[in-house]
């Protein structure tokens, strides 16, 4: 059979609409207009990339965002200094800083020191234990990105098994609670799976992939979930983002696992842009909680 491509690009252009409107109401009745404050230190080619299409998207949605720049050379104290500046700024209601950051920056410390109602990225402790007890302020951008994935092409969760590889911070243990909790913004039927949570200790990997209804790939190893790893029928997210001499490629062997999965997402266009919508979506709930 050959898996229905669950396409990230479209649904992710129907939700900026939405934040669009949403945000022009917001300024309509409060004054207020959203605004994202983007740092990104040093050069590295992908991180202006990805902050490029963070200020277009935000421009799509009528939210302002404003760059700032440090050097490849910076300290921890100044990109500390920046990060409290922002904080203490009212007209910034969100602020993202671009990871990785150079190897000299204390990204911990960096991250722990953006004030929680503005921690729209959602890797702050206090947003991060917000989640883990079913009462979340922000959720993390791609695994929430993946949960409306779902939730917009109608395949619920409620009681099937998912399978997560990967447990990063910022994708693998975060999906892990949200797909495991009663309910995560956007209703029952989109939370209530059993989870398992596998990465590169786990034993004897296909026997976990191969018993669940949806897996959500998370590696960082181009075409590592293959059609053997998948039972007939599964539900496949592929948040992988692999450079290679054939272009961007996900964690799974697109073509394999499609002749096996009823639903896959593509690498480019399936996980990706939704990581940048839900980034808004936090951006305008940011501006509203800090305007109330
Ligand atoms: P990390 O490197 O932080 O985590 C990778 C995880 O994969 C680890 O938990 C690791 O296990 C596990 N792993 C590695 N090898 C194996 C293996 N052989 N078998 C089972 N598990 C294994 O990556 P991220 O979570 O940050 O990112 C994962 C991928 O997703 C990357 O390609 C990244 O570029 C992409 N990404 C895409 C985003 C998007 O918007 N589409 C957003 C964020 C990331 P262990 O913990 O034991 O080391």
């Amino acid at each position: 059979m050959s898996a229905t491509i669950i396409d990230g690009k479209s649904i992710s252009k129907l939700i900026q609409k939405e934040i669009g409107q949403q945000a022009a109401e917001f300024h309509q009745g409060s004054g207020v207009r959203p605004k994202l404050a983007a740092v990104l230190v040093g050069e590295d080619p992908a991180s202006q990339v990805y902050v490029r299409n963070k200020e277009r998207a935000c421009k799509r949605c009528n939210i302002d965002s404003e760059l700032f720049r440090l050097g490849a050379d910076a300290t921890t104290a100044q990109v500390m200094e920046l990060v409290n500046r922002l904080n203490n700024d009212s007209s910034v209601h969100g602020i993202l800083v671009q990871l990785p950051l150079p190897k000299q920056v204390d990204a911990l410390q960096v991250l722990d020191a953006i004030r929680p109602l503005k921690d729209v990225d959602a890797f702050h402790p206090e947003n991060v234990g917000l989640l883990s007890q079913g009462r979340p302020r922000f959720l993390p951008c791609t695994p929430f990105g993946i949960i409306h994935l779902l939730s917009r092409s109608g395949i619920e969760t409620t009681g099937k098994h998912a399978c997560i590889v990967g447990r990063s911070d910022i994708v693998g243990k975060p999906m892990a609670l949200m797909l495991a909790q009663r309910d995560t913004g956007l209703g029952a039927a989109f939370a209530n799976a059993t989870v398992t949570l596998c990465h590169s200790r786990t034993a004897d990997l296909k026997a976990h992939t191969k018993m669940a209804d949806i897996v959500i790939a998370a590696i960082g190893k181009a075409n590592f979930i293959t059609a053997e790893h998948l039972k007939e029928d599964a539900v496949v997210i592929d948040v992988g983002i692999n450079r290679t001499d054939d272009g961007l490629v996900g964690d799974v062997d697109f073509a394999a696992a499609s002749e096996v999965a009823s639903a896959i997402t593509p690498v480019p266009g399936g996980v990706g842009p939704m990581t940048v919508t839900i980034l808004l979506e936090n951006t305008l709930k940011a501006a509203k909680l800090q305007t109330a």
